[in-house]
């Protein structure tokens, strides 16, 4: 299986160009959505376990996969590219994507990849850049349309995306150049949870001794009760806790920490 690791970037800014157009009924149609590794944000997967009316781990189970990320010793999760759908993501069909409007951010980006630096701690010391993926297969290329990267990114829209996926980013990258410190099962297994598997990040609040732990403010409590993104900026502060980045939760006096529940 080829992945975007493999392939060459040539590095791009915001006002970059590039030719490319896609569209039904150009020859590559879909193409592009099998054989790829396309790994998912936790903003990914509220997206589209919402727009299926899935529970994050009914979702996880049927349309993913997880990788320990060797670098980082963290779990990443990727879209299921199964050998008996032909090695073709389970979303495609002959008339394109059925998730569009919900897709993944690197799906929105494509042809375009994006990484993320950090220069200085913060969210204002990320920088992001983007470079071209030129796949052989893909004769989007051949096409006359130009683009700049801003333009076609205000066409893809993955404004929402970057802004939800940044301080996980961030998160992840801090895990990156800390990555001395090792990971045991455990930690990978609260992260998992924490960053994906949010429905029962949520049991784990509310069902385990987490509350008794933690000092979370009733407001608090109460937005991430119901609403799946105040959950996943929760979960974000929870990380931080866990990966030792920031002491970013508040622990009760002589408390201990929480385990994820049975
Ligand atoms: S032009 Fe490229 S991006 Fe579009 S369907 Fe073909 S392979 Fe995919
Ligand atoms: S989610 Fe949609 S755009 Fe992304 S690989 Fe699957 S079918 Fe293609």
């Amino acid at each position: 299986m080829k992945s975007m690791k493999d392939v060459r970037p040539i590095q791009m800014g915001l006002n970059s160009r590039f030719k490319f157009k896609c569209y039904p009924g150009i020859s590559c149609f879909t193409e592009c959505c099998g054989r790829i590794d396309i790994a998912l944000t936790p903003y990914d997967i509220i997206r589209i376990k919402q727009r299926l009316g899935m529970r994050s781990d009914e979702f996880l189970r049927t349309y993913t996969r997880m990788e320990i990320d060797e670098k980082s010793g963290l779990p990443l999760v990727y879209l299921l590219m199964p050998a008996e759908n032909n090695h073709k993501c389970a979303f495609v069909t002959p008339e394109g994507c059925t998730i569009y409007s919900d897709r993944p951010c690197a799906c929105r980006y494509y042809p375009i990849g994006q990484a993320t630096l950090q220069r200085e701690e913060g969210l204002e010391g990320i920088e992001e850049f983007y470079f071209l993926i030129k796949e052989p297969y893909c004769k989007g290329h051949e096409e006359a349309t130009e683009w700049t990267v801003a333009s076609w990114r205000v066409d893809q829209e993955p404004d929402l995306y970057d802004e939800m996926n940044r301080e996980w980013k961030a998160m992840m990258l801090r895990r990156d150049s800390n990555a001395r410190q090792a990971v045991d099962e455990k930690k990978q297994q609260l992260f998992y949870l924490a960053s994906y598997d949010l429905d029962n990040f949520r049991r784990f609040v509310f069902e385990s001794r987490f509350l008794e732990i933690f000092d979370v403010d009733p407001q608090t409590q109460a937005a991430i009760r119901e609403d799946d993104i105040a959950l996943m900026k929760f979960a974000f502060n929870y990380l931080k806790y866990l990966l030792v980045i920031e002491q970013s939760l508040t622990v009760r006096p002589q408390s201990q920490p929480a385990q994820p529940a049975a």
